[in-house]
């Protein structure tokens, strides 16, 4: 039996029966018999029918956030913003079946097209920190593409996929186009990532599960995209507006009790600003409220399990240079205090590794090089942030920092119009935006002839 619990209580939410390898054979199965049907669903039919789910998502919006933040932990109204983030998602790419393109290419004795075929059943696996977020990046572009697909949520946090499920269904998309496995990633997902009649996997999760499925999915030479993690730099210097640098930093490590990949988990600071920022970043993080998700005023709940809280906490043994904590409740749920280190070396452990959590690894730098050498020094490449009033400095630490999302004077990432991905071990691919159509697409190129008397070259 699969328990499903609410981490803010430790209490169980609901039993479900864990899916098998069989089960994945039976989605698979029901995704390849969908797909010949769905691809040929004319474009404007396609756009009308992701709209109606997307309109569905909508209204069902604060059924599917109380859910999602009783599942997850998050506050409801972080919840709410996501599942219109969800609804907006379907909405963008409803938008994408009619504009498809391909190109007429001028060749000599005829002419040549492209066209963007879809590939087929797609496999989606996904993450427990933003469970049906994360999803909805990957099906709706999937599905404006004219595949079939199985979803795979994590173990912890199915209920939101489950409900789509029965939304897509109800909003009118044919049966076998969407398939939700509730399973464990070693057998079920692992299933999937190996099963020859899967096209491709798109993948969110950890680096060393990412590494895991490549290497499964070069067997039968699958396409991969994977979003992996993430130990982001916010770089603060001393010319930046250092109160409002100060007021931003806590929700970008903090936020979803730090189980983000893209947290701004490590701060780096010109040490000449540091005393300024350190006595602005104090008050901030005191002032964040942490406690009950249920709760309108909530800014941060607990984490998602027992286990993962003895994994976070590990980053911060009895000697760890603890500058101040934040509040958290003592139980029942699984929660940690938000936790500012100060000052830590970049070789540490904590500014190295991805912490999960509401940790934070504060780093002094000298000059520009420095931060940007101290950003770079990492396996990860996934955001980042630079502050700074200096216009000419901010884009030339942009353009230098390994990342595959960077913003200047803001500590936010994701945008439904715009590419989100990850530079190095960070991952391959990019998600949103018009472009994640092509990950989900293959190109064909068909030639042909104008010449009455031409014989094939
Ligand atoms: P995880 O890698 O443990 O699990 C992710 C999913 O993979 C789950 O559904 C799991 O069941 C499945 N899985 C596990 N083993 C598998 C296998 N052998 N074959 C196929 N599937 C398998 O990650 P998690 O603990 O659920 O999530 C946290 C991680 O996700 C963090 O490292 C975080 O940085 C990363 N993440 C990345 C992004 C991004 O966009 N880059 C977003 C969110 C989370």
């Amino acid at each position: 039996m699969l328990e499903v619990v609410n981490p803010a209580t430790g209490r169980m939410l609901r039993g479900l029966e864990p899916a098998t390898v069989a089960d994945a054979d039976a989605a698979v199965a029901r995704a390849k018999a969908a797909f010949p049907k769905w691809r040929a669903v004319e474009p404007a039919e396609r756009s009308r029918m992701l709209r109606r789910l997307a309109d569905a998502l909508d209204r069902e919006r604060e059924s599917l956030a109380q859910l999602e933040s009783r599942n997850t932990g998050k506050p409801i109204s972080d919840a709410r913003g996501e599942m219109g983030m969800v609804a907006e998602t379907f909405h963008y790419y409803a938008g994408m079946p009619e504009r498809n393109l391909g190109e007429t290419i001028p060749v000599s004795g005829g002419i040549d097209m492209t066209f963007r075929e879809p590939l087929g059943v797609v496999a989606l696996i996904v993450p427990w920190n933003f469970p049906l977020t994360i999803a909805s990046w990957k099906m709706a572009p999937a599905l404006a593409a004219g595949n079939t697909l199985v979803l795979k949520p994590a173990e912890l946090t199915p209920l939101s996929a489950i409900e789509f499920d029965r939304i897509a269904l109800e909003a009118g998309l044919p049966e076998g186009v969407v398939n939700v496995v509730v399973g464990p990633g070693r057998t079920v997902g692992q299933r999937l990532v190996e099963h020859e009649d899967v096209a491709k996997v798109a993948f969110t999760g950890s680096t060393e599960v990412g590494r895991g499925i490549m290497a499964a999915a070069s067997k039968t030479i699958k396409r991969v995209t994977l979003e992996l993690g993430g130990k982001s730099a916010n770089i603060v210097f001393a010319d930046a507006d250092l109160e409002r640098a100060a007021a931003a930093a806590p929700p970008a490590f903090l936020g979803n009790a730090g189980q983000d990949c893209c947290a701004r988990s490590r701060i780096l600071v010109e040490r000449s600003a540091m005393d300024e920022f350190m006595s602005h970043f104090e008050r901030a993080v005191k002032a964040v409220r942490v406690g009950d998700p249920a709760s309108e005023k909530t800014e941060m709940g607990p984490l998602i399990s027992a286990s993962h809280r003895e994994k976070v906490a590990s980053f911060v043994p009895e000697d760890a240079p603890v500058a101040f904590r934040g509040a958290a409740p003592e139980g029942p749920g699984f929660w940690f205090p938000p936790t500012v280190l100060a000052p830590v070396s970049n070789s540490d452990r904590v500014a190295r590794e991805e912490v999960f959590g509401p940790v934070v690894a504060v780093i002094p730098f000298k000059d520009e090089d420095d931060a940007v050498r101290l950003a770079n020094e990492t396996v990860y490449g996934l955001s980042g942030s630079v502050w700074t009033t200096n216009g000419a400095k901010a884009l030339r630490v942009a353009r230098a920092v390994e990342t595959g999302v960077l913003s200047v004077n803001s500590n936010t990432s994701v945008r439904v119009a715009t590419p989100f991905g990850g530079f190095k071990q960070s991952g391959i691919g990019r998600e949103l935006g018009p472009r994640a159509l092509e990950h989900y697409t293959e190109v064909k190129n068909v030639y042909f002839s104008t010449e009455e008397d031409q014989v094939g070259r």
